[in-house]
């Protein structure tokens, strides 16, 4: 176990586990909707499970990128700054969203919105993590890996610092590290 890490939450045995398991329902959920997903992963933090993902999904997907940051200081949900757009129109599209952790559920709700704005079909979500503890705005992943307590996690695309996405598993930082 690295140093920074108080406790380990997820395995790297369980993310596989799970990311396998995810992979068959979205495969089934679209199967039976006819339709294909064009997955939009959030970076940075998302690319592992990305990575894990969409080996289990069954469908003939293309997969893209967006980089967003909230505005600081601000309050509204509706304001993200958009550091890196998606390569193609998302118009027509059954999008789903790929996202590492909801934590207040405010960067979800803003990306969510703007992707239906800019005319997709359908927006789901699915993350790796979910602190439902968290939430101040009403927003919920379609699917989700794992809920955790509100504890500040590192790992499996999870930085501090932008440092330990590289981690293969999600643990507890140590507080000796941000304190
Ligand atoms: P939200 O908009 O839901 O409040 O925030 C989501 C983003 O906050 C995540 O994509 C992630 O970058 C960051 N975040 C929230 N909780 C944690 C955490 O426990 N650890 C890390 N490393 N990032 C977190």
């Amino acid at each position: 176990m690295h140093k920074a890490v108080e406790k380990i939450l997820v395995s790297e045995e369980q993310i596989k586990e799970r990311c396998a398991a995810l992979g068959q329902e979205i495969t089934n959920d679209y199967q039976k909707t006819g339709r294909i997903p064009y997955v939009v992963a959030l970076l940075r933090g998302s690319v592992p499970f990305l990575a894990e993902l969409v080996k289990h999904i069954d469908l003939d997907i293309s997969f893209d990128f967006m980089d967003v940051s909230s505005y600081e200081g601000t309050e509204s949900i509706g304001d993200i700054k958009i550091n890196k757009d998606l390569e193609c129109s998302v118009k027509g599209l059954s999008i789903l969203l790929v996202e590492d952790i909801v934590d207040t559920g405010r960067t979800l709700k803003a990306v969510t919105k703007m992707l239906k704005n800019k005319g997709a079909n359908d927006v789901k979500v699915v993350s790796l993590l979910d602190k439902p503890s968290r939430r101040t705005v009403d927003i919920e992943a379609d699917y989700v890996g794992f809920e955790i307590p509100n504890e500040f996690v590192i790992g499996f695309g999870l930085d501090f610092d932008q440092k330990f996405r590289n981690l293969p598993y999600v643990g507890v930082l140590k507080k000796a590290f941000y304190q």
